[in-house]
């Protein structure tokens, strides 16, 4: 399956980072979020202050992290990467939180999954640039208050629904990433192409751009795997034609609208197990034996987004265009 949520192994990791676009000029797309960061970034130079906390929220693969990465390039800042499965006690954010440097940029990706003793430190913190330690326990317990250096708090998260709301009203910054038009992902691959030096003429970019579920980290795996192609196959005089970019991906599972096997095992099980739904998520999870986590942050919303899957008070259906794209039947009379 195309993860988004995750680069596949060190290797994409260490194209994903020569990738990354270095300013809020490269970034591509995101027209509305990147006026409102560089307001926010430009008044915080005029003032000479770190800027706002800032919470980014959308699916996987879409920019968060490069963003974090642009706020702390163009503010000058240091940046610290962290992550919520990796603070699972209020110790680790203090040990964290303590080691930052003034004015450095705190990156903290999935910040739904850190521990909830945290997220109460965390409030202090993002407020007061203060935290208090607890030392002893029992009727013995002290809290020890200890100032902190400012600092500026990217936060990244696939659930915002899931942050609880005094965390979420800390953040003077809240985006929303959506998924990325087929002509902007066309742009991303353009320039991913130039760097990664192999020639892929408009029709085939639009042709990868389509196949790549709204998601730039996904048209930038899918033109590796066309670039591979391309070296093995030779290509259409040294380039990448829509034939080569159908036949590379095919091989891969990634299907003529970009569902890759999970997408559509997760159909398949809502059409032919449950009768096109209502069916509750978690039940639709444990059928095609995913994590219900994956399933609501990288399957759903894509599939709900090009209208092959509804959401209902009582569970997901089939629209009848996901019963067309598996070629399977309407049954009569179930249309709703
Ligand atoms: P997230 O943190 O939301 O999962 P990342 O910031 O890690 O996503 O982005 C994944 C990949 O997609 C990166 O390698 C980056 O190069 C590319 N990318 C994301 N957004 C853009 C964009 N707007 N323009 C160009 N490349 C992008």
């Amino acid at each position: 399956m195309i993860d988004p949520a995750l680069p596949e192994d060190d290797t994409e990791l260490a194209v994903e980072g020569a990738l990354r676009p270095g300013s809020l000029a490269e970034f591509i797309g995101q027209h509305k979020v990147r006026g409102q960061l560089q307001l926010l970034l430009d008044a915080a130079r005029i003032q000479q202050r770190p800027p706002d906390h800032i919470l980014l929220s959308g699916p996987p693969g879409l920019g968060k992290t490069t963003l974090a990465m642009i706020v702390a390039h163009e503010s000058d800042r240091p940046l610290r990467l962290s992550s919520g499965p990796a603070i699972q006690h209020a110790g680790d954010l203090a040990a964290l939180l303590s080691s930052l440097v003034p004015g450095e940029v705190l990156f903290i990706d999935e910040i739904h999954r850190m521990a909830r003793s945290a997220e109460e430190m965390l409030y202090l913190a993002m407020e007061d640039f203060r935290i208090d330690i607890m030392v002893g326990k029992g009727a013995g317990a002290t809290s020890i208050p200890l100032d902190l250096a400012p600092f500026t708090l990217v936060g990244a998260t696939t659930r915002s629904g899931l942050l609880p709301n005094p965390l979420r009203d800390r953040f003077g910054f809240t985006a929303h990433l959506e998924y990325y038009e087929p002509h902007e992902l066309e742009k991303v691959i353009e320039r991913s192409a130039s760097m990664l030096n192999v020639s892929v003429p408009p029709a085939a970019r639009a042709e990868i751009s389509r196949r790549s579920r709204g998601t730039p980290r996904i048209a930038n795996r899918l033109l590796r795997r066309v670039r591979d192609f391309v070296i093995v196959h030779g290509g259409t005089a040294g380039a990448a034609s829509e034939g080569d970019v159908a036949a590379a991906l095919e091989l891969y599972d990634v299907d003529s609208i970009g569902l890759d096997r999970l997408d559509r095992a997760v159909l398949d099980a809502l059409i032919r197990r449950f009768r096109g739904g209502p069916v509750g998520l978690n039940t639709l999870a444990v059928t095609v034996g995913e994590e219900g986590e994956t399933i609501e942050s990288v399957v759903e919303p894509y599939l709900v987004r090009i209208g092959l899957m509804g959401r209902t008070p009582r569970g997901r259906i089939a629209t009848p265009e996901a019963y067309a794209h598996l070629r399977i039947a309407h049954p009569e009379g179930a249309l709703r």
